[in-house]
């Protein structure tokens, strides 16, 4: 594959300050096929300089010029569609016709939405006798994660750049690639010099440089709950802003009156998807007793179905990681009725699409993300006992409630402590805010609550 040996900074490749490389792994055949340059302090320091340097300029730019570059963004993805697809596919081991969906068609749709969003927010508001402008935060310190490496990015640039702050990214050192064709993007796009800044390279090398610098305003980061907490716990001690978008543990629950095919059906294809890589995945799904078996029956089947459909998992960690749940799910009573911890494949780091009966809300595979094609069916006696189910963890990302009276649904998604929930299904919304209650994190992506994220306010009285 095609990869850039510098950093995207101040408008061009530039060489990096050391000598170290990251491999880039295909995980459908294990094999390295790129090789991208480790970031270091250094890298970190002259990224930040230049986003600073750009910072004035582009927070004076007019919201209808920032939103022109972003409309012209979205429209190099529109055509680089294809390219992205394959670059997903190639690093994260997607199949082509997910990448191309899903990897790639996501991000369009939320670059679009913030190219409409720039040049309609209200930037300015009167407020009794007084004039309330909504200012960019500055610069901002992106970190993002593997599991959708482009949404994951365009789901914090997008609205940065919005907002008119300048960023410096550091994507994960697993899925760099569709990362540098992103700023091939931004810079098509004709953003000026030093308004985005790519630094590709180590977590705790990188990525920490980046939460750390004093030059950071806002640092957003998505991954998982233990980094989280460590950057939340750097930007409080320097009192600067951040977003955090962590793990979950989402529930899907199926209300008795529901059409419980469908609901089986959908919840388990909604944990299949991205080979379960998904912090919004509903993992947990919650049966009425009397359903129950016949709930297991049809998960069983819906995942023999997916067969070797699902791509393999990132890297040999997360494959090694998820086989250990499975394992520890059996080792605590749960009932394996499909899949297991097996590997399915000698070459790759496949997981089989797995489902457990028999799981109690207090077991391990209940309470952590697995991260994996892994789904637990649980039952409830009553609609309390279910509620208590569904909170009873420390995270709150997403989750759903399917009944066959709509409104029975929302009441009872209502008194769910989490961020996002889907009714009879839902359909993916790019405007709607996205983003967790608990211990799933700080702050909303996405639409108008995504933009406020970026923004800090003054007011003038007169
Ligand atoms: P991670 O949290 O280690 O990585 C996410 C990002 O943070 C990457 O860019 C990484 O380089 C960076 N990072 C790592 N250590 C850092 C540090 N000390 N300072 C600053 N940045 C740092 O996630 P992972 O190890 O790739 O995945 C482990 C688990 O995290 C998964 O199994 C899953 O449970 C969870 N996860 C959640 C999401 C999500 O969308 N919420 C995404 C990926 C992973």
């Amino acid at each position: 594959m095609k990869a850039h040996d510098g950093m995207y900074i101040d408008g061009a490749w530039r060489p990096a300050a050391g000598r170290d490389t990251i491999a880039v792994v295909n995980p459908v055949d294990e094999q390295v096929i790129a090789e991208v340059p480790a970031g270091t302090v250094e890298d970190v320091d002259a990224a930040v300089r230049a986003a600073r340097a750009a910072l004035p300029a582009w927070a004076a730019t007019a919201p209808a010029e920032r939103a022109a570059r972003i409309a012209a963004l979205r429209d190099v993805l529109v055509a680089r569609k294809d390219e992205i697809a394959e670059s997903v596919t190639a690093e994260l081991g997607a199949p082509l016709p997910f990448s191309q969906a899903v990897h790639a068609g996501v991000p369009i749709l939320v670059a679009g939405s913030y190219a409409e969003l720039a040049a309609s927010y209200a930037f300015e508001e009167k407020v009794g006798n007084s004039t309330v402008y909504a200012e960019p935060v500055g610069v901002v310190g992106a970190i993002t994660p593997w599991n959708y490496p482009l949404h994951q990015i365009v789901a914090k640039v997008a609205p940065a750049l919005a907002a008119g702050c300048t960023v410096v990214l550091k994507p994960a050192e697993d899925t760099p690639l569709t990362a540098q064709l992103f700023a091939e993007a931004v810079h098509e796009a004709g953003v000026p010099a030093g308004v985005f800044n790519l630094v590709t390279g180590l977590g705790p090398v990188a990525g920490q440089a980046l939460a750390e610098h004093e030059g950071v305003d806002l640092v957003s980061f998505t991954g998982s709950t233990a980094v989280g907490r460590r950057i939340g716990a750097t930007a409080g001690a320097a009192v600067k802003r951040v977003a955090l978008e962590l793990g979950g543990k989402s529930a899907n629950v199926i209300l008795p009156s529901a059409d419980l095919a469908k609901a089986v059906a959908v919840g388990v294809a909604n944990v299949m998807g991205n080979s379960g890589q998904t912090c919004s995945a509903w993992t947990r799904m919650l049966v009425h007793t009397s359903q129950y078996d016949e709930a297991v029956a049809l998960a069983a089947e819906a995942a023999a179905k997916y067969g070797d459909r699902i791509g393999p998992l990132v890297n040999a960690k997360q494959h090694a990681r998820v086989r250990g749940y499975i394992e520890k799910g059996v080792a605590q009573g749960a009932r394996l009725v499909a899949g297991g911890p097996e590997a399915p494949r000698e070459q790759g780091y496949y997981v089989s699409p797995t489902v457990f009966a028999d799981v109690t809300p207090e077991m391990t595979i209940a309470q952590e993300e697995i991260f994996g094609p892994v789904v637990s069916l649980i039952r409830y006696e009553d609609e309390d006992d279910a509620l208590r189910i569904a909170n009873g963890t420390v995270y709150g990302l997403a989750g759903a409630v399917w009944a066959g009276d709509e409104a029975e649904a929302v009441a009872f998604a209502r008194r769910m402590d989490t961020g996002q929930v889907d009714i009879n299904g839902g359909r993916f919304n790019p405007l709607a805010p996205f983003g967790g209650y608990k211990q799933s994190g700080v702050g909303r992506e996405l639409g108008s609550h995504g933009l406020a994220e970026y923004l800090q306010t003054k007011s003038l009285q007169f």
